[in-house]
C-alpha cells in the first residue's frame, strides 16, 4: 500500500473542503481499503467522515425512510422502525456480503460506488428514493450513471438516502455463493403511483426494467408476467451466469418478488 495522508473530519464542510481529485471518504472502508491494499487504487489524501454524527442515523415518518449516509448495514438490517416501514429494505441490508461486512459496510459508501452487483442501488431506484448531500438533492433515476459511476461531483458528500415508503414491497437476489453480490438481484415496489422493478448485477449499472413496471402497474400478478420478454442484449456474462441465463433470472426473481410482496 503506498502512504497517504490521514484526516478525520470533524464536519461535512470539513470533509468536503479536505476533497480533491486525489481523495477518498473513508466510510466503513469495506471497498476502499481493500483497493488499496490490492493496489488497484491509490490516494493522497483518505478522508474519515465516521465521527461525523449528523451523517448518521435513521428516522421514519408516515412517508419516508431517512438513513444517515454513514449508517452500517447492521443498523438498517437490525432496525425495528425500518422492518415495520419497508421490511423489504431491512431484509436487503441482511443479506449483504458476511457479519464482518455488515458491521462496517455503510449505505452511503455502497451507493456512492456504484457497483454493479450492489444490492442498495436497486432499492434506491425501486423506493423512488432522494439522495441528499450537502449541495443538493439527487433523484436515484439521475444518480447512478454507470459502472461504478454517478453524479456526485468532487467533493461532495453524501449526508442521507430518503425513501418513500411503499404499498408492498420485495427484494430477492441470486447471490454470488462467495461474496453475497448479486449475480441478479430484483427489487419490485408497488407506489399508489405505479410499481417498480429495480434490477441490479444484470447490467454494467442498475436499471429500472420498463417492461416488468409498466406490466405490474396494470395488473399486480405473477401471471401477468407469463408473456413478458427479457432481452439479454447489454446484460453481463461471466463465470457466473452467461448474459442469456441473467435475462432469464432477472423475470424469474421478479416473479418470486411479486409473490413474496
Ligand atoms: C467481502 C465483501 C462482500 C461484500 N458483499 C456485498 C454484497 O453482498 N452486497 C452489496 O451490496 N455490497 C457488498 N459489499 C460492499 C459493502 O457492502 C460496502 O457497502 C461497500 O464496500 C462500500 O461501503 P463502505 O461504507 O465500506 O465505503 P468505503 O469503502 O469507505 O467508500 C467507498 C467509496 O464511497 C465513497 N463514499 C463513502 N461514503 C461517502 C459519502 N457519504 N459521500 C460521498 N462519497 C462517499 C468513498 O469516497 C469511496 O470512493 C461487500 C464488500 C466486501 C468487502
Amino acid at each position: 500500500m503506498k502512504t497517504f495522508n490521514y484526516h478525520s473530519a470533524k464536519d461535512v464542510k470539513e470533509a468536503s473542503k479536505l476533497a480533491s481529485s486525489n481523495s477518498a471518504f473513508l466510510a466503513g472502508g469495506m471497498t476502499t481499503i481493500p483497493s488499496m491494499k490490492l493496489g488497484l487504487a491509490t490516494y493522497k489524501d483518505i478522508i474519515d467522515i465516521k465521527g461525523i454524527k449528523k451523517l448518521s442515523g435513521i428516522k421514519v415518518s408516515g412517508k419516508t425512510v431517512r438513513i444517515g449516509a454513514t449508517t452500517k448495514h447492521v443498523e438498517v438490517a437490525n432496525s425495528k422502525e425500518i422492518k415495520k416501514a419497508i421490511p423489504s429494505l431491512s431484509a436487503l441490508a441482511e443479506g449483504i456480503g458476511d457479519p464482518q461486512v455488515r458491521n462496517r459496510g455503510t449505505i452511503g459508501g455502497s451507493i456512492a460506488n456504484n457497483d454493479p452487483a450492489a444490492d442498495y442501488p436497486s432499492a434506491c431506484i425501486a423506493l423512488n428514493a432522494m439522495i441528499h448531500t450537502n449541495n443538493r438533492k439527487i433523484d436515484a433515476e439521475k444518480f447512478f450513471r454507470g459502472m461504478f459511476e454517478t453524479s456526485l461531483k468532487s467533493g461532495e458528500v453524501i449526508e442521507a438516502i430518503e425513501f418513500e415508503v411503499p404499498e408492498k414491497s420485495s427484494y430477492q437476489k441470486y447471490p454470488n455463493p462467495a461474496s453475497r453480490y448479486a449475480i441478479v438481484g430484483v427489487y419490485v415496489a408497488k407506489h399508489k403511483t405505479g410499481v417498480n422493478v429495480a434490477v441490479t448485477g444484470a447490467k454494467s449499472c442498475v436499471y429500472n426494467e420498463k417492461n416488468l413496471s409498466q406490466v405490474l402497474t396494470k395488473s399486480f400478478s405473477t401471471s401477468a408476467l407469463d408473456n413478458v420478454k427479457i432481452s439479454s442484449s447489454g446484460m453481463n456474462s461471466d463465470i457466473h451466469a452467461s448474459a442469456e441465463y441473467r435475462a432469464n433470472m432477472v423475470k424469474v426473481f421478479a416473479k418470486k418478488a411479486v409473490e413474496a410482496c
